[in-house]
């Protein structure tokens, strides 16, 4: 392993110049310990939201491209920033694009893939002892369009930097202290996790748990790269994000999160034959719409209702191609709730435990929440309620499993 560090702090990590200030501070104290160091950043605080909020200012339905334009800008504020900041303490770095550092993605603008990192001149930089930083987040095509890796997207960045480089470690410093039992500023009470695996992390932040991108931790599994998600206000170990280990099996529930962006569409009235519910859901794939959780009701009158969640994001897209759907099959009518969230328990241990999804019941019935929806898996389970019960659930179950400070 060479003595190189992939560092990466987060839009909460730098929301004012005092903040972008310490962390040129914190990056300059590796530098002394002898190591070559690549940092990636985000945009300011809530920049990117607030680039989006424009964008919908202008039109309902911006071009994908151009609002790939108008968000990239945030990371290359930072960067430059960044950099000055860190020549004010005496020392030498450079700004990059994530274009200019050869991070070359497929076309898909606002969740594109990477395709290939050319590291040329990034080792250049180091090996002229500079800093080298990095806008988090986007990438170029092969045609020089801009383009950006997703929501959360610097954590991909800097995974995909520390395996290209062959980095030591990939630090994500953050506002928190770590990976917790929940997210803690919904449950005061919850618990930092010294350690999780790979599978987990990647149920949680798949299930709401903002602290990495599921794509991120998708990536670091794949690649077996060891991820430390630590805060950048303290200087304390954080969580370590690794392979699969035999302790934490005896772990029967190791989180709980909530996802607040998925709404609930119903379709009513569906005759109940073979091939229709294809039918309706084949469309909506044809569209690149991702289906989380199914549920259709008995039928005895021939007829059946059939209700499913979509992310917040594509509920507009959905909306549009299910009530042509629904049209096509001769189906009653087409209703959509966004008032909902998405509670979820994930543990690996829950393979060899029964009765965990009664405890989550019993939680959330125990608090009057009713349950409109449930989905299971080996490791999860989730139920979809009432938007306005969430952090109230959260609690409730999280409780139920002892999981906080002991
Ligand atoms: P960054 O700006 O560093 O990328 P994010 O806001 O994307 O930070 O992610 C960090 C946030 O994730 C925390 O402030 C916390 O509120 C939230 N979070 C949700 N679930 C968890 C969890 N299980 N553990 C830690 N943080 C969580
Ligand atoms: N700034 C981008 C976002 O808000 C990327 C990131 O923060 O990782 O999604
Ligand atoms: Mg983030």
């Amino acid at each position: 392993m060479r003595k190189l560090i992939v560092q990466k702090y987060g839009g909460s990590s730098i929301t004012d110049i005092k903040k972008i200030k310490n962390v040129a501070k914190r990056v300059v104290s590796y530098k002394k310990k002898g190591y070559k160091l690549v940092v990636v950043v985000s945009a300011l605080g809530d920049t990117t939201d607030e680039l989006l909020g424009l964008a919908h200012k202008v039109t309902k339905s911006p071009s994908e491209r151009e609002l790939d334009m108008l968000v990239s800008t945030g990371e290359q504020v930072s960067v430059a920033l960044l950099a000055m900041a860190i020549h004010k303490l005496g020392y030498e770095a450079i700004s990059f694009t994530g274009a200019q550092v050869g991070i070359i993605t497929d076309a898909s603008h606002t969740r594109a893939r990477i395709l290939n990192i050319n590291t040329k001149r990034i080792e250049e930089q180091l090996n002229r002892g500079k800093i080298v930083i990095v806008a988090g987040f986007q990438g170029v095509t092969t045609d020089r369009d801009i383009t950006t890796l997703g929501r959360g997207g610097s954590d991909l960045t800097s995974v995909a930097l520390s395996k290209a480089l062959g980095a030591e470690t990939c630090e994500m410093y953050t506002d928190v202290e770590g990976v917790y039992t929940a997210d803690p500023k919904i449950a005061p009470g919850a618990r930092k996790l010294s350690k999780i695996s790979y599978e987990e992390m990647l149920e949680l932040a798949s299930l709401g748990a903002q602290v990495l991108q599921p794509r991120s931790v998708e990536m670091a599994k794949k690649f077996n790269i060891p991820i430390h998600v630590r805060s950048s206000f303290l200087n304390k170990k954080g969580t370590i994000i690794s392979k699969e280990v035999k302790a934490m099996e005896e772990i029967i529930v190791s989180g709980v999160t909530v996802n607040k962006d998925e709404a609930k569409i119903t379709i009513y009235d569906v005759p109940d034959k073979p091939g229709i519910a294809a039918r309706i859901f084949k469309d909506i794939a044809n569209k690149n719409i991702n289906i989380d959780m199914i549920v259709q009701n008995i039928s005895r009158t021939g007829a059946t209702d059939i209700s499913f969640t979509v992310f917040g994001r594509d509920l507009n897209r959905a909306l549009t191609t299910v009530r042509e759907a629904s049209k096509k099959v001769k189906a009653e009518g087409v209703s959509y709730n966004k008032e909902i969230a998405k509670v979820s328990v994930i543990g690996l241990g829950m393979r060899s435990h029964s009765g965990i999804a009664a405890r989550m019941f019993n939680a959330l019935a125990r608090n009057k929440i009713n349950i409109e929806m449930i989905s299971t898996s080996e490791i999860k389970i989730s139920c979809v309620i009432k938007k306005r019960f969430a952090d109230k659930a959260v609690r409730a179950i999280h409780k139920e499993f002892g999981l906080g400070k002991k």
